[in-house]
């Protein structure tokens, strides 16, 4: 089908050099993201991509499974080449990559994929991710002992429990998918998706044509959140890539940033609600030419609108009252962690929630990760639940099964090696970061 690319890969702010690699090449695309002292994770990464390059030339492909079997091959092939370097040169020993690499062959894409980069797919305004992590969190979110919008800003988010070059028989995920004209895909490391909100990587790549431009967006906004890793970016367009055309319509909800006249982006007109309420039919009524022979019905027909208006506007606010006090949510209450009613925040100066009860649960006892969440707000399901995740706030993560048991901190490093799906070797852990 011919996919239309730009790639970017950043330092990031905080790192010293720069440990991801990527590869756009023919029908080839992949980021990898080193890891190792010194400069071992380039080489790692580097390795990888100069591995996958061989498959450049190899198609055409019989059928779907070869081109896909090809490229596990060159992916386990690549973790041969590093784990055979990383035993000749005790410099390099111990270094390893995660890898998430795309091959083209007409219209089907087929993804190999090992550790915590992703690949994403832009279709129709939803972006969707293809590749699951290989992390810790990842896995306790599985389980069920982790909440999924608590593995994203998870501090240990970033320990991987698979890579390339730790163990001579890694598991590769591979997949392939049907692509059509107007997809976008999206590969990159967790230096754009640790840092920067799904939400916002799913706005830029909506309204941003340009591949090319679209990469360098995204590692500006990782930037701007601080940089804290390497940033790799590649996003891939096949034939006929519609961006904000034809958005869903509903990033006015999950964003707060889109809406109407929030920035001057011309394209925020037809992504907010703006488009569901019908574009420019109020505006074509108010430009329409007066018809001068009913003069007074008309005044009648505008009082009795103005009238429905002003109903319709106060059954909103008491039923969207009843509504938000119906809610319940946890947050600080000067020192405590408390329960309270309504939604969390304000809404032009006007807070809608009251103080249900404060607990025991004091804000020295709550982790730092768990802390910046209870600022913001944390919404329960109801009462009970509200409760509950407040008991459960000093856990790292939840480990609070039972209403009334104590809450338990499980350590990270307890975990490791307790699950039946993780590697048979020890997770590798990516620098600090
Ligand atoms: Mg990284």
């Amino acid at each position: 089908m011919g996919l239309r690319r730009g790639a970017a890969t950043d330092r990031g702010r905080m790192r010293e050099g720069n440990e991801d690699s990527y590869l756009a090449a023919g029908p080839l695309a992949a980021v990898a993201d080193g890891m190792g002292g010194h400069r071992a994770g380039e080489v790692a990464s580097a390795t990888a991509m100069d591995q996958l390059s061989t498959l450049r030339d190899g198609g055409p492909w019989k059928d779907d499974r070869a081109a896909g079997e090809a490229l596990k091959r060159a992916v386990a092939e690549a973790n041969r080449r590093i784990r055979e370097l990383a035993a000749g040169d005790k410099a390099l020993e111990g270094m390893g990559t995660t890898l998430t690499a795309l091959l083209e062959d007409g219209d089907s894409v087929h993804l190999a994929h090992v550790g915590d980069s992703r690949a994403y797919l832009l279709r129709h305004g939803e972006l969707s991710g293809l590749t699951e992590d290989h992390t810790l969190v990842q896995e306790l979110v599985r389980q069920g002992r982790l909440r999924p919008e608590d593995a994203e800003r998870h501090p240990q988010r970033s320990i991987i429990t698979r890579a390339l070059g730790v163990d001579s028989d890694v598991e590769i995920d591979t997949a392939t998918y049907k692509i059509v004209p107007g997809d976008r895909l999206l590969l990159c490391t967790d230096g754009l998706s640790g840092v920067v909100d799904h939400t916002r990587i799913r706005n830029v790549l909506l309204r941003t044509p340009d591949p090319q431009q679209a990469a360098d967006k995204l590692v500006a906004l990782a930037n701007e959140a601080g940089g804290p890793d390497n940033i790799t970016v590649i996003v891939l367009d096949a034939e006929g890539v519609t961006t904000a055309a034809e958005p869903t319509g509903d990033l006015a909800a999950e964003d707060g940033e889109a809406g109407p006249g929030s920035d001057n982006d011309p394209d925020d007109a037809m992504v907010t609600g703006l488009q569901r309420v019908g574009p420019g039919a109020g505006r074509r009524a108010r430009g329409e030419p007066g018809r001068a022979g009913r003069p007074r019905r008309r005044r009648v027909r505008r009082v009795l609108t103005v009238l429905l208006v002003v109903a319709a506007l106060a059954g909103i606010v008491v039923a969207g009252r009843a509504l938000v006090f119906s809610r319940y949510w946890v947050g600080f209450h000067g020192d405590r962690v408390a329960v309270f009613r309504g939604v969390p925040g304000e809404v032009a100066g006007i807070g809608f929630s009251r103080l249900v009860a404060d607990t025991e649960v004091t804000r020295a006892q709550v982790p730092p990760a768990r802390a910046s969440d209870l600022e913001a707000g944390v919404a329960a399901k109801d009462r009970a639940d509200a409760f509950r995740i407040a008991r459960c706030a000093p856990a790292v993560y939840t480990g609070c099964p039972a209403d009334g048991a104590a809450p338990t901190t499980t350590t990270v490093g307890v975990t490791t090696t307790a699950g039946p799906s993780t590697t048979t070797a020890p997770p590798t852990t990516t620098p600090a970061g």
